[in-house]
């Protein structure tokens, strides 16, 4: 069954000043067939109620908490950190709301977003913290947006620019990633398998849908076409050209599940059977708010020191301040696994629940060590900085949730993902454990 639709809205609600025919009466009509409709966007530069006020100029009704933006999204990444940040008025105010520190000297991180006074020295700013540790973090990788005034250049073009200047990569918090989309799914306070995703953009709204693992409609009134879906890699489940359509498949969905539909409307190949009941840890995912970890598994930061170890009494290979320590709930199940990497610091796992976890060790030396973790193995761990690590649940059946503590504190810059060809070099002897536990 369907209970929320998560909505984008340039080119799927309105395209400039014009209501996408239909957009208004589909989304009234859900609304009335008690479908929680949620808009969420890409932009972090207008505030919250902006964005309602425009969404209400085109007749459709809008509260605050109708909306999520990135810049919202970007708060609560940060946490309790501070920021150095890019950004207009829609950010700087969701960051002033909750809480977070600005500090343009030693911030945790640097967050980038559109910013129309954005010139070299805020890049050079920008490209210098994060050089010095701060973690990068990025709105939105979008290339352009529309503003009345017409097509500008948007947050992916300024945040090219930093990552030229520093050669590290940033974290994404929007579209096409899938943060912004597990905050959604946090926000509505669903299983994942009653919310739907309706956008325009096969690249940005579709890809984010299959990335947080919700069930997507693109309507073609926008930026994809059925020539684009064609060569994509990147399926929706529904496919359609406008909003009359696709209400009565939501309707149809909404009103049976597929498993039952049979007698009252054709059995749809494309719409996925229910979800089968919800797993042990499927249960820690969503009690525990775990998103998606870039590398395998899933995870959330439990905790950051407030306070910070300076730069110059670290050891050189830190390059920057960190905080005295951090700690991470992370949990892998079935044959997913995390893969080859190592940090600049020492990392304790500690074993929480489910059936247990195989850690994997190689030296610098190329030295082999297995430790299990589990209730009936070691219940803690310690992975010794630049030690390569990898990990995987016991059986493809298993899961563990454990937790991950780190000190001094992580940042993503200290986090070397392995390269397959250069571990293979590095280790023949591990050959096939390398080929196994890299991507
Ligand atoms: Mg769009």
């Amino acid at each position: 069954m369907i209970r929320a639709l998560i909505l984008d809205l340039d080119g799927t609600v309105y395209r400039g000043r014009e209501e996408v025919p239909g957009a208004g009466t589909f989304i009234r009509n859900m609304r009335a067939r008690g479908l929680r409709c949620l808009f969420v966007t890409n932009r972090a530069n207008r505030p919250v109620s902006t964005v309602c006020e425009h969404i209400r100029s085109y007749g459709i009704p809008c509260d605050p908490p109708d909306v999520l933006t990135t810049a919202q999204a970007a708060a609560e990444y940060v946490g309790n950190r501070s920021a150095f940040v890019i950004g207009e008025e829609g950010i700087l105010g969701e960051f002033a709301r909750c809480g977070i520190r600005l500090d343009d000297q030693r911030p945790d991180c640097v967050v980038v977003s559109f910013e129309r006074a954005f010139n070299y020295e805020r890049m050079r700013r920008a490209c210098d913290l994060i050089r010095q540790g701060a973690e990068f973090i990025v709105t939105n990788p979008d290339a352009w947006l529309r503003m009345d005034e017409g097509i500008f250049p948007g947050t992916g073009a300024l945040a090219a620019s930093i990552e030229v200047g520093c050669g590290l990569e940033p974290v994404v918090i929007g579209k096409p990633e899938r943060r912004l989309f597990d905050k959604a799914v946090r926000h509505l306070g669903l299983p994942r398998e009653d919310i739907l995703t309706i956008g325009d953009n096969l690249d940005t709204d579709i890809r984010a849908g299959l990335r947080a693992e919700l069930r997507s409609a693109l309507i073609l009134t926008g930026v994809s076409t059925r020539a684009d879906l064609a060569r994509s890699d990147v399926k929706p489940t529904w496919v359609v050209d406008s909003y009359p359509e696709l209400e009565q498949l939501v309707m149809q969905e909404h009103a049976a599940p597929a498993s039952t539909a049979g007698a009252a409307a054709p059995v749809r190949t494309d719409i996925r059977q229910p979800a089968a009941p919800e797993t042990a840890a499927g249960r820690w995912i969503r009690e525990l708010q775990l998103d998606r970890h870039p590398e395998g598994g899933y995870f959330r930061e439990t905790y950051r020191a407030a306070e910070s170890i300076p730069a110059s009494a670290l050891p050189g290979r830190y390059g920057g301040t960190r905080s005295f320590a951090t700690s991470i709930h992370f949990l892998l199940e079935g044959r997913d696994f995390s893969a080859f990497h190592r940090l600049q610091s020492d990392e304790v796992w500690h074993f929480h629940a489910g059936d247990g976890l195989r850690l994997h060790l190689i030296a610098p030396d190329g030295a082999y060590q297995e430790i299990r973790l589990g209730l009936d193995a070691h219940l803690q761990a310690v992975v010794p900085a630049t030690c390569w690590v990898a990990a995987e649940p016991v059986s493809p059946a298993a899961y563990a949730l454990v937790g991950c503590t780190v000190a001094p504190g992580f940042t993503f810059t200290d986090f070397e993902l392995g390269r397959r060809a250069d571990l293979h070099q590095r280790f023949p002897v591990h050959f096939a454990l390398i080929d196994r536990l890299t991507r």
